[in-house]
């Protein structure tokens, strides 16, 4: 009866137990207490000596186990944001009470100042710091400065910037998990703010006066640093919790470092023909163009696909399972390059890098709606593998200093969000999406359904969708059933 347990059950297909009668009388004693469960049940009878799990119940029991555990996860832990909002960005306004009723969480809150003064004031872990620093210099490369000559910052410019930003990293990894390595008088630095995901604001006021936080975003969210491979550590661009929130999701279910974007441009068949003469080919012909997801350096360089699996082909691996080959291949496939001075007065180093392969992607985002509260939309496709000339064309008329990925989503022709590229882009809820390797679609809209978060739009095939049973007493269409029953049930941790 403890309502923030997470419920399943798997009632055994066999005709000398009763399995389906035990399944069909708990799951209507759960929804008649107000408790949704998830019920499993397999489609073929077993004989009553078979042990084994037939692979339909195995689909649904590691469904709602990696949902189930990614909600457990997240309870209990914080959301640490560093600064505030963050230019017109209304997904970097914080809504506390979403985030401690949804999803179990609090609300942390530093002045980005604090980075200043614990580097002022020697708050660091100074042996740490010159590891980060000589394995930075050794391993990432700078890039070219694509600003004019006469606005470029000087060599001893440049290399002060690569320290503070280096720094930088050291102290917000600190501020997320604390450290025990922090100079003695420190204890209540050492503590750190129990972070599970955080958000740095950056623009403007920091970017205008200091190095932006790109290096840090995007290591921090990668798989690895100078300690080796790691697991990522979610850390939201322009403060966007909204988005944080949605790459959280997507590391927990996956284990796998998760890309923040902005959905950019979107370029159908035409534009790509008229501005460079290529002809789309594959999924990006399909869904008749793609989205170009880009932003300052904030991307995680595992997204550069320079992971190798056991058969040699390039992909996004769960953090435990990268190599040292596996990321010295990503860093050496990413430059850092001085940040355009025009966005960003204070400099700083922005990741560079090419998604120039075909991989699965799933691209979410979670949005607050008044009234309604909130959403979430799911879009399964491919990153896209353009010959290097369209690439280069495409990408120089945005900025080329940018990680860049092609991503098309997978589309049917139908009326409605998924008929083409284009109507994704025109259906997204905001600027930004949160996107994780593999098609986990199905995943996330167990996930959501377990934190009361309706799914507005998705392209997983209905067969996978797997939310608690008593969502069927709401209806039969399953996307209004899921509005419903969120609506009854509410939130999971609702005070
Ligand atoms: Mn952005």
């Amino acid at each position: 009866m403890d309502k923030h347990t997470i419920k399943g059950v798997w009632g055994f297909n066999g005709t000398e137990r009763p399995g389906a009668v035990y399944l069909a009388a708990v799951l209507a004693g759960h929804a008649q207490k107000g408790l949704p469960a998830f019920g499993i049940y397999g489609h073929e009878v077993q004989d009553a000596d078979d042990t084994s799990i037939p692979d339909d119940v195995k689909e649904k029991l590691l469904r709602f186990g990696r949902a189930a555990v990614a909600a457990a996860q997240m309870r209990g832990k914080s959301y640490l944001q560093i600064g505030s909002i963050c230019m017109g960005i209304a997904g970097s306004i914080i809504d506390s009470n979403f985030i401690e009723e949804y999803l179990g969480m609090r609300v942390e809150s530093v002045d980005e100042v604090e980075i200043i003064r614990r580097m002022e004031k020697g708050i660091y872990d100074h042996a740490e710091y010159e590891k980060a620093l000589a394995w930075a210099k050794a391993y990432c490369k700078e890039g070219f400065d694509k600003n004019p000559d006469f606005m470029q910052n000087s060599r001893e410019v440049k290399d002060e910037q690569w320290e503070f930003v280096v720094k930088m990293m050291v102290i917000i990894k600190d501020l997320m998990k604390g450290n025990q390595n922090l100079p003695e008088g420190c204890e209540e630095e050492r503590v750190g703010h129990n972070a599970i995901v955080g958000g740095f604001q950056g623009q403007r006021q920091w970017t205008d006066f200091y190095p932006n936080g790109d290096f840090a975003e995007a290591l921090l969210n990668s798989s690895f640093d100078w300690t080796g491979k790691r697991e990522p550590m979610v850390l939201a661009t322009e403060n966007d919790v909204l988005n944080g929130l949605g790459m959280l999701f997507g590391k927990l279910l996956t284990n796998r470092a998760v890309m923040f974007s902005d959905v950019r441009t979107y370029w159908s068949g035409n534009a790509v023909k008229r501005v460079s003469g290529y002809e789309l080919e594959g999924h990006a012909k399909e869904a008749d163009g793609f989205l170009h997801l880009i932003n300052s350096g904030a991307s995680a360089l595992d997204f550069s696909c320079q992971a190798r699996d056991g058969s040699g082909i390039r992909t996004i691996k769960p953090w435990f399972d990268m190599t040292e080959d596996d990321i010295k291949a990503c860093l050496d496939n990413t430059t850092w390059n001085p940040a355009d001075l025009g966005y960003f007065r204070g400099g700083g180093y922005s990741s560079r890098f090419v998604t120039d392969t075909e991989v699965p992607m799933t691209m979410m985002r979670l949005n607050l709606v008044k009234g309604l509260g909130p959403v979430l939309q799911i879009a399964e496709g491919y990153s896209v593998k353009l010959p290097t000339e369209v690439t280069e064309k495409l990408w120089k008329r945005t900025d080329y200093t940018w990680p860049c990925t092609w991503f098309a989503p997978r589309c049917d022709g139908k009326e409605g969000m998924f008929k083409s590229a284009y109507d994704v882009m025109n259906n997204w809820g905001a600027n930004h999406g949160a996107i994780a390797y593999g098609h986990i679609g199905a995943d996330i809209i167990t996930l959501a359904s377990i934190l009361r978060i309706p799914v507005c739009g998705h392209n997983v095939p209905e067969d996978k969708i797997f939310r608690p049973a008593c969502w069927n007493a709401f209806g039969m269409d399953k996307e209004g059933q899921d509005f419903r029953a969120c609506q009854n049930y509410g939130p999971l941790y609702k005070l």
